[in-house]
């Protein structure tokens, strides 16, 4: 399976790319991801994103496209299939991908389109709390860790990301509305586009997926 997931900051695409993963034994690649890792190791790269991402704007193109097209190239991380998360966020982005995936012969099945609304976007992205060691997903309300600050996976620390405050998120959602709705669009042109209602809880999310899949 091929999967590209789409959705506004806080639809659960971690969340779900998690079950997913596990449900079809595929692999998740994540810009946002990669690019915390290289900021937390302090690499050059990471150095040259911090200031996009802390303010909640996007990463040049021609940065996080590099990142996708080494994936796809050499090693054999997509062999199962993929799943893409907050990639692409542009149209560019978009339609480069199209070209390393017809170069690449791993054209995509689907995009997986999570429709959120903004209250409950909010309320899981103010609640957010990572792991920095292994990347564990927690929340406040909804999951919190079994001991405060401290991961159930790993026993790492568990923080609150940098651009997940109120502010911040409200520019994460203007830069969605304005470069990342376009591609709704452009998938739902190549009748790739799935739409889900992704306020549901993940694993409800999950078997409306899994019958999606089973149906085609
Ligand atoms: P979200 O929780 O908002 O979906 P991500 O973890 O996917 O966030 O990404 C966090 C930040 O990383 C984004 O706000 C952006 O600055 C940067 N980023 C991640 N993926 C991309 C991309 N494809 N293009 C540009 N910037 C990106």
């Amino acid at each position: 399976m091929k999967l590209v997931l789409l959705g506004p900051p806080g639809a659960g695409k971690g969340t779900l790319a998690n079950l997913l993963k596990d449900a079809l034994n595929i692999s998740h690649i994540s810009t946002g991801d990669i690019l915390r890792e290289e900021m937390k190791n302090n690499t050059s790269l990471g150095k040259q994103v911090k200031q996009y991402i802390e303010n909640g704007e996007l990463v040049p193109d021609d940065i996080v496209t590099k990142l996708i097209e080494s994936k796809f190239s050499g090693n054999n991380i997509t062999e199962n299939g993929y799943m893409l998360d907050g990639f692409p966020r542009t149209g560019k982005q978009a339609e480069d991908l199209d070209k390393i995936l017809i170069k690449t012969s791993n054209a995509l099945d689907y995009a997986l389109y999570l429709e959120s609304s903004l209250p409950v976007i909010i309320q899981r992205l103010t609640g957010r709390r990572i792991c920095r060691n292994c990347g564990a997903l927690f929340h406040i309300k909804n999951k919190p860790p079994k001991k405060r600050g401290v991961c159930d996976e790993c026993g790492g620390e568990v923080y609150q990301r940098a651009d997940d405050n109120e502010e911040t998120i409200k520019t994460r959602m203007d830069v969605y509305l304005k470069n990342t709705k376009p591609i709704i669009d452009y998938y739902e042109a190549q009748g790739k586009l799935r739409k889900v209602d992704a306020d549901k809880d993940a694993q409800e999310v999950l078997e409306i997926l899994m019958g999606v899949f089973n149906e085609s």
